[in-house]
């Protein structure tokens, strides 16, 4: 594949600040759509098509596929690459602003495939938008920094574990397909990547009752991950005696480092600490 022939033939220059990073390589477009389990009877959304090669590749298997680009230098290209696909609709704008579930009810789905070969610094509110505005999306692939990929898939305790493997745990499965190295894409990056696959729960064995209390608890676990829970809590403003009782009940030891707390121990801690707000 040349893309580079038909970028330069549009006159496209790439935009840095929009995380322009073009795959340039066949087999791992193939390899993303596999990942993805894309069949015909799918919806799927791609985020950021760029110059529509994993589109027109997510196309051949899908039963619709709806980019949405906001770039409008790429949208003559992308129409181009698509001319003879019937099952593909062009969204321009934000994938921050747009109604996934809304675009996929025009082709009568209430479940879509999400899959993106994202900008890396959208990577993290765009998952997390699609995760915590409860939108519809059944599984989300996407490529992302590999750094960020072992991030969300880290175990409790270990360093790259954070409020964001927390929050992705919470509403998804995680797991790491594959790792791509920077010489597949146009222009090269400065970091390798890797393919992440989310099967969104669509039961949660796990359901906080209070999911702003939760993500609040989290968060606070983790802003200063030196230390315990016992001080890194004290920001939730719980009187320091109902804190020190919700630890005891779900027992967690206060003197733990929020890090080494699993998705299941945040969930009973914040269903405890929500019984005591509303009792109290
Ligand atoms: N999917 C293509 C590929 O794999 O070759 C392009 C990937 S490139 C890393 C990211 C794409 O996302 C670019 O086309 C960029 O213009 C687009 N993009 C950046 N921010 C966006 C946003 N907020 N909403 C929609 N698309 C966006």
């Amino acid at each position: 594949m040349n893309i580079s022939e038909d970028l330069k033939k549009h006159n496209f220059h790439f935009k840095k600040k929009l995380g322009q990073n073009f795959i340039n390589d066949d087999h791992l477009l193939n390899k993303i759509v596999a990942a993805a389990e894309v069949n015909g009877d799918d919806v799927v959304i791609e985020i950021g098509p760029g110059a529509a090669t994993l589109t027109a590749a997510l196309a051949k298997k899908a039963k619709q596929v709806i980019a949405v680009e906001i770039d409008q230098d790429l949208y003559p290209i992308i129409k181009e690459r698509m001319a003879d696909f019937a099952n593909f609709e062009l969204v321009c704008g934000d994938a921050m602003k747009v109604d996934f579930d809304e675009l996929a009810a025009k082709y009568g789905a209430k479940k879509y495939k999400i899959v993106a070969n994202l900008p890396y610094y959208i990577t993290t509110p765009i998952v997390m938008r699609l995760l915590e505005e409860g939108f519809q999306a059944e599984s989300i692939v996407i490529m992302v920094q590999k750094e960020v990929a072992e991030r969300f898939s880290a175990k409790a305790g270990t360093k790259a574990y954070g409020a964001i493997t927390v929050a992705l745990n919470y509403y998804g499965e995680v797991s790491q397909a594959f790792n791509v190295p920077r010489s597949m894409f146009t222009p090269r990056p400065e970091v390798d990547s890797a393919v992440v696959c989310i099967k969104c729960r669509q039961e949660r064995p796990l359901k906080a009752d209070d999911e702003q209390l939760w993500r609040s608890l989290v968060k606070a676990a983790f802003s200063q991950r030196r230390k315990t829970l016992n001080n890194a809590l004290k920001a939730l403003n719980f009187p320091a005696e109902a804190l020190k009782e919700a630890l005891a009940e779900a027992n967690i030891d206060p003197s733990r480092r929020g890090e080494t707390l699993s998705v299941e121990e945040f969930v009973r801690l914040a269903n405890i600490l929500n019984r005591k707000k509303t009792l109290a």
